[in-house]
């Protein structure tokens, strides 16, 4: 089977490393790629987002399964236009993919279902946003409800911190993305991530777990694509686990199949844990980066039939995926300036010896400089272990970033502190 992989940060490079481990895999392409998929891939150049030039790439080069990492290229249609020319695809079609493109969409489905999810409105105007806040109150969240890159979220604490965001998200700010605006109650409780993988009719869970946003220590500082994750997430019981698949993963699955957009590929609910029991904030239609990773040293199956029997339909035929009950834990390594403009071209080395301590160092932004391995982008390394409980994988993970050689890197030194504090009370 050759398989053509799309993305190129660490999320992909945990997928190239877990698919390279099957006997079904021939040959496989990664596009664009990166240093690290390099060592499983053939790399190439094509844009994931520009849908002709892949689609003739894979037909070209007889691919039969894309799997497609990012969002960009689901909302942008790219699994349509595979599948409309017989190529196997793991991930959503577009109108599929709207459960993450279109926030108002989730919200109406939810609603529709009875799905747990916080109260809403959904608004195509400053004005009618604005005289909605009274029902609300404070804090109250502002939602662009396009893609926003993780950006298009206010949490407003006062009625004129959320004025603001509305007239930030009409004027412009996130593009056509801000063109509606969502406006939602304010939930409490601890956030938890929950994957299911699902080919449109089957669908079965596929672990969970916690990711740290904020850049710094004690989650303090702004909002980033994630700074580390481990799995799973013992908060999310597995109570609540059996909860959220009956209340809010299969009653989705089963209404877009029943609208006529059945749902293939992974989805990846963020959750609420509130007093009341797990409510929806947010789908994903893809992996969630760096969540992927943790997941992919879990995974005991093979990925090569996992996917395709996704693709194929045929999920119900296999066993339900067994991920080990060790924790995984990753630590994101970022250059210094991130989340803001990240250094580039800062020097990397001891990948070997960092690696020799037990860890998995995947790689995220960065590039093949001329004197070696160079940092290329804000997220750069994911030191990823495995171990029996999360304070052995931590202690792996750390051991490894410690051996590496990344004057211009940093990392938060405290992933996994809610669950350790837990588990030591
Ligand atoms: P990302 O891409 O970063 O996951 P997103 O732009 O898709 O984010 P959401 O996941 O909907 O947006 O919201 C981002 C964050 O805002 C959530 O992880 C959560 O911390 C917070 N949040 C969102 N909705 C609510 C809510 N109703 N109540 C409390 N917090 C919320």
């Amino acid at each position: 089977m050759i398989i053509l992989l799309l993305g190129s940060g660490g999320r992909e490079h945990a997928l190239a490393w877990k698919l390279s481990q099957s006997e079904r895999l021939t040959k496989l392409f990664a596009a664009p790629g990166n240093p690290g998929i390099a060592q499983h891939a053939e790399c190439v150049d094509l844009d994931p987002t520009h849908v002709e030039s892949v689609v003739a790439f894979a037909r070209e080069e007889n691919v039969g399964l894309v799997v497609i990492g990012p969002e960009a290229p689901l909302v942008a249609g790219l699994a349509d236009r595979l599948r409309e020319n017989g190529i196997l695809t793991f991930g959503p079609n577009q109108a599929a993919a709207q459960l993450e493109g279109s926030k108002g969409f989730t919200k109406d489905l939810c609603q529709r279902e009875n799905i747990p999810t916080a109260a809403y409105g959904r608004f195509g105007g400053a004005g009618s946003a604005k005289a909605a806040l009274d029902s609300f109150g404070v804090p109250v969240v502002i939602k662009a409800d396009g893609l926003a890159a993780g950006k298009g979220v206010v949490i407003a604490e006062s009625r004129a911190q959320a004025e603001n965001a509305i007239d930030d998200m009409f004027g412009g700010t996130f593009g056509t993305a801000g063109a509606e605006v969502v406006i939602e109650e304010f939930l409490t409780g601890e956030e938890a991530s929950f994957f299911a993988l699902t080919d449109g009719t089957t669908v079965v869970p596929f672990g969970s777990a916690q990711d740290h946003k904020r850049v710094g220590d004690g989650d303090t500082g702004p909002n980033t694509g994630g700074m580390g994750a481990y799995s799973p997430a013992p908060v999310l019981t597995p109570e609540l686990e059996a909860r959220t698949m009956r209340e809010i993963v299969e009653p989705t699955v089963r209404a877009m199949a029943a609208a006529g957009i059945p749902y293939s590929g992974v989805l990846y609910a963020g959750l609420m844990l509130t007093a009341e029991g797990p409510k929806l904030i947010e789908y994903n239609a893809r992996f969630g980066d760096p969540e992927c990773q943790v997941l992919m040293l879990r995974l005991e199956d093979d990925l090569v039939t996992l996917m395709l029997a996704v693709a194929e339909g045929r999920l119900a035929e296999l066993a339900r995926p067994s991920l080990s009950p060790n924790t995984a834990l990753t630590v994101v390594m970022a250059a210094k300036g991130y989340p803001g403009t990240p250094a580039k071209g800062g020097a990397i080395r001891n990948i070997v010896e960092a690696e020799a301590k037990g860890a998995k160092v995947f790689h995220a932004g960065t590039a093949e400089g001329p004197g070696g391995l160079v940092a290329n982008g804000g997220r750069v390394l994911n030191v990823t272990a495995i171990g029996q409980d999360i304070g052995e994988a931590r202690d792996s993970a750390y051991a490894a970033v410690d051996a590496l050689d990344f004057a211009s890197g940093f990392c938060r030194r405290d992933i996994g502190w809610r669950e350790l504090a837990r588990q030591r009370n």
